[in-house]
């Protein structure tokens, strides 16, 4: 299932000549997709995320894949610290406390990954949250909905690898 792509450039990001692209940490935004969106098109919120999915699967791209963008903060995965500087960041419009994934945001993040996992050699121990990366700092995804996200990643990808 394909999904529509559109771009949306975000101030937000830093130039990284040398970005690593490991692995990609999830994220829920709380808010509506066109609200973050709105967001994160403002310089002063200093944040970004390379991809927006919204409840119907549409994505919006607000920071270039070469690019770091500024989702993650202070973090720590596989003990690397910095983790905007090897994780790219895709989010989920909503809060997955308060409401599941919808499974169009499933669909279409494996949508996102597919052209990226054989060419970047991602693996599902690359693939993170940011609870995962900032315990105790951050609460998204809701371990439930990570666990579906994980599982449908592991499902679709794992033989890919
Ligand atoms: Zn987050």
């Amino acid at each position: 299932m394909r999904f529509p792509e559109n771009d949306r450039p975000s101030p937000n990001f830093s130039p990284a000549p040398a970005h690593e692209g490991l692995g990609v940490c999830f994220h829920h935004s709380v808010m509506s997709f066109d609200e973050t969106i709105a967001h994160m098109l403002r310089a002063e919120s200093a944040v970004s995320y390379h991809v927006l999915i919204a409840p119907d699967g549409a994505r919006s791209r607000l920071v270039p894949d070469e690019r770091i963008a500024w989702h993650a903060g202070a973090s720590v995965f596989h003990g690397r610290p910095r983790c905007n500087d090897f994780l790219l960041g895709v989010s989920f419009a909503g809060d997955t406390r308060a409401a599941p994934l919808t499974g169009e945001q499933i669909a279409s993040a494996l949508d996102w990954l597919a052209p990226r996992w054989a060419r970047r050699g991602w693996s599902p121990a690359w693939m993170t949250d940011h609870r995962q990366i900032a315990p105790g700092r951050k609460d998204d995804l809701h371990p439930a909905e990570w666990t579906r996200l994980h599982g449908a990643i592991v499902a679709r990808f794992a033989a890919v690898v």
